[in-house]
């Protein structure tokens, strides 16, 4: 992994693999910093699959590449426990409660899937309140697009693309 971490750690999940926890952590702390390569979208046609599946909207004209960090094992949740939060240049994964050592970290896709991004996918996540389809952020219900615009859970600039 590109990030140094000594707390987090990757092992089977209820779908694949998922990135666990292996220590508690405080509501608000910053869990990780992600780190990767910056690419342009306009080059995106010559990316592998793997690159593209795994990386996150940077900004309108860039994504990151996180295949070689660990929130290439973020798996989405409609109940997520964290959240992509972006500080001066850096993106950071933020604990949305306090999570115990031993759970698994899961942010909301939508929440970093802009107008213009075209993925989607389907959800089994298992929570009682799972949409099943998985969209941009346009695609949330209202109710939850305000508990997670109030929340602060969906960076100004995904939601300004
Ligand atoms: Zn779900």
């Amino acid at each position: 992994m590109v990030e140094k971490n000594n707390f987090l750690e990757i092992t089977k999940a209820r779908n694949g693999q998922g990135l666990f926890l292996k220590k508690d952590i405080n509501l608000n702390q910053k869990i990780l910093r992600l780190e990767g390569d910056y690419f342009e979208v306009e080059i995106e046609p010559t990316l592998s699959e793997e690159v593209i599946a795994n990386s996150v909207r940077y900004n309108k004209d860039i994504y990151l590449d996180t295949t070689k960090s660990y929130s290439k094992y973020l798996n989405h949740s409609c109940m997520p426990n964290s959240y992509i939060l972006k500080e001066g240049e850096h993106l950071f994964l933020v604990a949305l409660d306090k999570i115990n050592s031993g759970e698994e970290l899961t942010i909301d896709y939508s929440t970093i899937i802009a107008l213009d991004d075209f993925w989607k996918m389907d959800c089994n996540c298992g929570e009682i309140n799972c949409r099943h389809k998985i969209g941009n952020w346009t695609t949330l219900p209202k109710d939850i697009f305000k508990k997670y615009t109030d929340r602060r859970m969906i960076p100004e600039y995904i939601l300004e693309i």
